[in-house]
């Protein structure tokens, strides 16, 4: 009974990875007893969204802890903080001066540049203003945005305009940007928490900060995690399984988040070279990386690329990769998957 409990799916969206085994379903198994297993499982809200964490530790893992750490996490780096460090560093006039911030946050910029200087830019923290222009910032606007004022936005639009000393945690502006990290926070989030969790002795692990999942050891019927995508044909009914005891895996699609103006409708995935939201037809991008932060804004980045691009990348840097896109002549969506990703999927069927 146990084991087909276990084996119930947990449905997410339509292309999102899938985590089977957990949540309300392993509460189960604990309340019913039948896993000799201390495995404890935690959900709540951060960062606009759902997180949940599941793990096996030596030292207690509280609801309490995980709030705190993720509390003082977007305390430095939320945009709809007003108060957050990285709010007050985006209000600051002080332009070409260095500026002291918390170590946290020029580590993950130290990792949002070195995605941007991989990416060519296509991963860009600088985007903010183009990102509140196309209103998927804190004000909502009712039109899409004139050329001119694309044009104007993205002259400050420019990982380069952004310097970082990681010796002294300091942090200079060369003109008046905006940083936007709601690209690499949640992975970094995550990133954080499995520290936490290791620090608690945590020997196995799954962590899920709105579909930005990282994972560790084994779930309580001692098998590695199983992550499954289903394959978006809209039947819902085959899908594809990762095995994995270790990484992360992190989605960027144009299925979540989209504005639409004058019935056509725009991403929250900016362009940041043009100014536009992303338009192709790739619905979503998930990358499987060892860390959630690198998985997460790798994700963003691809998605920007496109899928020929994307699948290049993927290809001449080995990393793991789904790519779902919408063919508008069979109205389908087709799942392709880099030459990594399928050795992955291999492995986990
Ligand atoms: P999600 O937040 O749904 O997981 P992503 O990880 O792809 O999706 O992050 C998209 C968010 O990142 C956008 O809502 C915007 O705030 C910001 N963003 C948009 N375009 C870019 C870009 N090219 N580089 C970095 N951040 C971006
Ligand atoms: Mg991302």
């Amino acid at each position: 009974m146990c084991e087909s409990s276990l084996r119930k799916r947990v449905r997410q969206s339509l292309v999102k990875p899938i985590v089977q085994g957990i949540g309300s379903l392993l509460i189960v198994i604990l309340l019913h007893g039948c896993e000799a297993s201390f495995y404890k499982s935690l959900r709540g809200d951060t960062m606009g969204t759902y997180y949940r964490v599941i793990g096996q530790c030596r030292d207690s893992l509280t609801y309490q802890l995980l709030e705190s750490e993720l509390l003082s996490l977007t305390s430095v780096l939320s945009n709809y903080d007003v108060e957050s460090e990285i709010s007050v560093f985006n209000l600051s006039e002080n332009i070409g001066e260095w500026v002291p911030v918390p170590e946290t946050l020029v580590h993950v910029l130290a990792k949002a540049q070195t995605i941007s200087e991989q990416t060519n830019g296509a991963f860009d923290v600088t985007v903010a203003p183009l990102v509140e222009l196309w209103g998927f910032g804190v004000k909502e606007v009712s039109q899409p945005p004139s050329a001119e004022s694309i044009a104007r936005e993205l002259r400050r639009v420019n990982y380069r305009l952004l310097e970082l000393n990681e010796s002294d945690n300091t942090l200079r502006k060369l003109s008046n940007i905006k940083l936007d990290l709601s690209g690499i926070g949640k992975g970094y989030g995550v990133d954080h928490i499995a520290e936490v969790l290791a620090d608690q002795r945590c020997s196995d692990f799954l962590i899920d900060i709105g579909g930005e999942i990282r994972v560790r050891g084994h779930n309580a019927l001692s098998h590695s995690w199983r992550i499954g995508f289903e394959v978006p044909d809209g039947t819902g009914q085959s899908e594809v399984f990762l095995r994995l005891s270790s990484g992360a895996l992190a989605t960027s699609g144009s299925y979540r988040n989209y504005r639409v103006f004058n019935e056509k409708s725009y991403t929250h995935v900016i362009d940041p070279r043009s100014g536009y939201p992303t338009s192709h037809n790739l619905t979503a991008v998930t990358v499987y990386r060892s860390t959630a932060t690198e998985a997460d804004a790798l994700a963003t980045a691809l998605f920007v690329m496109g899928f020929d691009d994307a699948l290049e990348f993927a290809e001449s840097h080995d990393i793991a990769v789904a790519l779902t896109t919408w063919d508008a002549d069979s109205e389908k969506h087709n799942a392709s998957y880099s030459t990594a990703m399928r050795a992955l999927i291999k492995e986990g069927n």
